[in-house]
């Protein structure tokens, strides 16, 4: 008798990462079952697997429990981006807690494996550079993103404390800043902003004086980690990103210099709380996974604007 297919549950899967999941696993000819809220998804992600005799599209809020019959669950439900997570904070709290409550209570009753998507912003604004797993983070508790880094701590306690309490097979993977193709045009996140700012012939605009800095992987390397993740042994925390540190002003300038355009740098207030610096250390995912991104951020970068000019032109 042939082995079924495994069945998948990707939480958050019309969004950006979510998506690219989603095809990932529809292509390697496994059963998926996207969930989302639509808050910050968009069916177009998706729309290319409706009607597919393996996929299934559910318009569900994590936050509220559900029961279905899967091997994996993949839970990225959550607004990633600080104007969408700070839209309505205790929504986000909620998602990090509720939602992630309830899947673990899904993946207890049916046995199923559970990947977190988390966050380097568990690490806070760090005073340990480059961030190593067992850093603890310098986190806000009561400032503007501590409803998305305490969120995530909390959810990431969950699911310690489900694997300990019922067995249950968890992976954290702490997600470094990640960019690609199907980000939305008013995502708010760097990339996307000065992206589609240059395209316009708008100004690129910096919070701050632009010396923070951020490390920044391509899609489609972070999704080829969160696979051999799930698949390996390892509960984590996992640092997943690109070591590529550049400051803010350096992508700027690297973005106007390609443009053809006559565009500016614009200087406006620093955002609260934003972390000065960010790079990850990867050197676990490295011997675990054996895995390390092959995008270079230059070449990632074309891949996005060709995107972005094809939406807008
Ligand atoms: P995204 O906003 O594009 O996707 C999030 C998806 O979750 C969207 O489709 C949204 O509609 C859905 N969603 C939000 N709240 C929900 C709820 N209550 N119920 C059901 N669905 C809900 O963001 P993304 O960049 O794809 O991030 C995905 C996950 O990865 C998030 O958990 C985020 O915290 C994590 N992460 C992302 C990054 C990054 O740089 N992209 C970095 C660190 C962590
Ligand atoms: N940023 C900026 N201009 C923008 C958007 C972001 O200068 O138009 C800065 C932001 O202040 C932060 C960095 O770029 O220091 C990364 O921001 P993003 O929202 O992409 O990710 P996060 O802050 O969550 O790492």
């Amino acid at each position: 008798m042939r082995s079924s297919p495994c069945r998948n549950l990707v939480t958050g899967g019309a969004g950006f990462l979510g998506s690219h999941l989603v095809d990932r696993l529809m292509k390697s000819g496994e059963e998926v079952i996207c969930l989302d809220n639509f808050f910050t998804g968009r069916r177009t992600n998706i729309a290319h697997w409706i009607g597919h005799h393996s996929f299934e599209l559910i318009r569900h809020d994590v936050t509220e429990p559900i029961m279905l019959e899967v091997d994996k669950i993949w839970h990225l439900a959550c607004p990633a981006s600080p104007i969408h997570y700070q839209f309505n904070p205790v929504k986000t709290s909620k998602t990090c807690f509720l939602g992630t409550y309830n899947m673990l209570g899904l993946a207890r009753r049916v046995g199923a494996k559970i990947l977190l998507a988390s966050t380097s912003e568990v690490y806070g604004d760090p005073d340990i550079h480059p961030q190593p797993e067992y850093y603890r983070g310098n986190v806000n508790p009561i400032g503007i993103r501590s409803c998305y880094d305490e969120g995530k701590r909390l959810a990431e306690s969950l699911c310690y404390d489900y694997m300990r309490m019922n067995n249950t097979e968890i992976r954290i993977a702490r997600i470094f800043n990640t960019y690609g193709p199907r980000m939305l045009l008013d995502d708010g996140r760097l990339i996307s902003n000065f992206l589609v700012q240059s395209i316009l012939g708008e100004d690129l605009t910096i919070y701050g004086d632009g010396t923070q800095t951020r490390s920044f992987c391509f899609v489609d390397d972070l999704i080829e980690a969160l696979i051999l993740f799930m698949n390996s042994s390892n509960s984590g925390p996992l640092n997943l990103g690109n070591p590529e540190e550049l400051s803010i002003i350096e992508i700027a300038k690297m973005i106007k210099d390609k443009s053809k355009k006559n565009i500016r740098l614009k200087f406006l207030d620093q955002l609260e709380d934003d972390p000065k610096r960010r790079k990850p250390l990867i050197d676990l995912a490295k011997t675990e996974l054996n895995w390390e991104p092959k995008i270079p951020f230059k070449k990632g970068l074309e891949i996005t604007r060709d995107y972005f000019n094809e939406i807008l032109n």
